[in-house]
């Protein structure tokens, strides 16, 4: 999609710091880490938020989830464990209207 940040990554137009590619997801480091360990695990399908997430799109999801864990072992995080989060619309603080999961960890994490 035109103007997404994420498809941009997703195409090469846009530096990532890319911690693991495969044909239907893109794994980076976040620009602004939240904590010492902390990447997005994006669909390369663009779609904006877990509000759009229907029969189609629900394949992509699990995959995702099913991935996370060898991203965490990637990330050296598989052992000590790790939260993954998606934040939808405005309350949620969604700035970036392609779906992504943030996967963070590497500390003790607490809820803010
Ligand atoms: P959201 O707030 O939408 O859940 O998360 C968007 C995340 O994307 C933010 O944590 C922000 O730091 C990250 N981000 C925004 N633009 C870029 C970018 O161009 N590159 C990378 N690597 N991360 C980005
Ligand atoms: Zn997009």
């Amino acid at each position: 999609m035109e103007d997404c940040i994420f498809c941009k990554i997703v195409n090469g137009e846009i530096p990532a710091k890319k911690i693991y590619e495969d044909e239907k997801i893109i794994c980076f480091e976040d620009l602004n880490k939240i904590a010492k360990v902390h990447v997005l695990i994006v669909p390369k399908m663009h779609i904006n938020s877990l509000n759009e997430v229907g029969e189609e799109e629900k394949e992509i999801i699990s995959y995702i989830f099913e991935k996370a864990k060898d991203i965490a072992k990637i990330l050296k995080v598989y052992d000590s464990g790790y939260r993954i989060i998606t934040n939808c619309g405005e309350d949620a603080g969604q700035t970036v209207k392609h779906i992504h999961f943030h996967l963070i960890g590497g500390e003790i994490l607490n809820w803010s």
